[in-house]
């Protein structure tokens, strides 16, 4: 399919300016035409009568009556010589009749002059203009020839690449300077998103492997009823754990999607502290380790209860797997300006270099690594869910002496 391409910027710019300007001398050529012929036509009137007025004085003397009969103005026909004829009556009855005549061609010839060169002044300017014109936009518009070039060469594997801000215009310039950082923002999700696809995939590997090498083993040779339980088992378990894995991505992925305008119901926090309490509880069996609710009113936040449960659930069962012994408090406060979430642990707490790292995606700090611990997404999760609800999340921590996630979330209005 052929589609023509529209005018470019640079002859829009160049037609209306040159239409414009030549629109304008010819309005200002004809205003100045007619004002000009009726200034020259009224001066050689007044020049015939001030002629007309001197023969009289010569004609008569000053001194004697005399009454004006009439006045004739006019053209000789076939020529261009104006004409005034005067008639005046003196006292003594007789009739006077001056007389006079001027070549009237002097205003004509002005006029064709003008006319002239307007006419030659007029399309002569007009296309120097357009070639001024034609300059200035060409001088204008490189810029920006210059940015689409640059743009065009920008694919999504250069996003690391910034085009030239031009010193001038302006307008350019910032446009420019918005694009450079759209390609800011476009790399580092480009770049985070690759982090993410890459150590997903790194993650489901390992259970595959698992399970693969798993089946390997156990069809290498006849087994037993038993020995295959005992491989179906692991199969399962390591199923169990890519499942968690996907469905831990998942959320993630949905809860991008889902904007934070999706979260509108009203939540009241405790039910859903009273479960992840619960569940810390029974995480919790076998340990030296007492896990409690401490609440001080009742409060209410607006959003999705699952989403906020699951937060909550994260945050209780990292406490309990990080601490060994002691105490496990999840403390809720009616603050002035926020509802505020605390669940504090007496566990191994968190290095301060990993500190700034625990609510990235994939991160696990070396503990968690080396005792099996979850994918590193469980924070990552909280964070995503805990912002989308329009709210905070922080951690401190003192390694050896436990550490505090607090959850700042904003009240729903009574
Ligand atoms: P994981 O699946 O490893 O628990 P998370 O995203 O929940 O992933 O946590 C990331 C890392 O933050 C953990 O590996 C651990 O090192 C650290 N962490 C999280 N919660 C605690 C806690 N209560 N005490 C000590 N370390 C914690």
């Amino acid at each position: 399919m052929y589609t023509t391409r529209p005018p470019s910027l640079r002859r829009e710019i160049v037609l209306w300016y040159s239409a414009v300007l030549l629109a304008a001398l010819i309005v200002f050529a004809a205003i100045a035409y007619v004002i000009l012929r009726e200034s020259l036509e009224r001066a050689e009137g007044e020049s015939l009568h001030q002629t007309a007025a001197a023969a009289e004085q010569l004609l008569l003397p000053a001194w004697m009556p005399r009454s004006e009969v009439g006045e004739l103005r006019m053209t000789l026909p076939g020529t261009r010589i104006e004409t005034l004829r005067r008639r005046l009556r003196l006292a003594t009855g007789e009739e006077v009749e001056i007389f006079v005549a001027g070549s009237g061609g002097i205003g004509r010839a002005a006029l064709r002059n003008f006319l002239l060169i307007s006419l030659l002044l007029i399309p002569l300017t007009a296309t120097a203009a357009a070639l001024g014109g034609r300059t200035i936009a060409d001088r204008l518009l490189r810029p920006l020839e210059r940015l689409v070039r640059a743009t065009r060469e920008i694919g999504i594997g250069r996003l690391s690449q910034r085009v030239e801000e031009p010193d001038r215009p302006a307008e350019l310039r910032e446009l420019a300077r918005d694009f450079n950082s759209m390609l800011a923002r476009l790399d580092s999700a480009v770049g985070a998103l690759r982090r993410f696809t890459a150590d997903a995939s790194h993650e489901l590997r390992t259970p595959l492997t698992v399970i693969r090498g798993t089946a390997q083993v156990a069809l290498a040779r006849p087994r037993t009823a038993e020995e295959l339980r005992d491989t179906l088992e692991e199969v399962a378990e390591e199923t169990e754990r890519m499942l968690h894995l996907v469905e831990g991505l998942l959320t993630l992925a949905r809860g991008e999607q889902a904007g934070p305008e999706a979260v509108r119901e009203r939540v009241e926090l405790l039910p859903l502290l009273e479960d992840a309490c619960e569940m810390g509880q029974a995480l919790a069996a076998g340990k030296p380790l007492a896990v409690q609710l401490v609440a001080s009113a009742t409060v209410a936040v607006r959003g999705s209860p699952t989403a906020l449960r699951q937060a909550f659930l994260n945050l209780v069962s990292n406490a309990v797997k990080f601490t060994d012994q002691g105490n496990v408090t999840i403390v809720v406060r009616d603050e002035p300006d926020c509802v505020e979430v605390q669940v504090a642990d007496t566990g191994r707490g968190i290095k301060p270099d990993e500190l700034s790292h625990v609510f990235e995606r994939f991160y696990r700090g070396d503990a968690s690594r080396s005792s099996n611990g979850g994918f590193g997404l469980g924070l990552a999760i909280a964070r995503l869910i805990v912002e989308q609800h329009g709210g905070t999340i922080d951690v401190q921590s003192e390694p050896g002496r436990g550490s505090t996630f607090r959850v700042r979330l904003p009240r729903a209005a009574a």
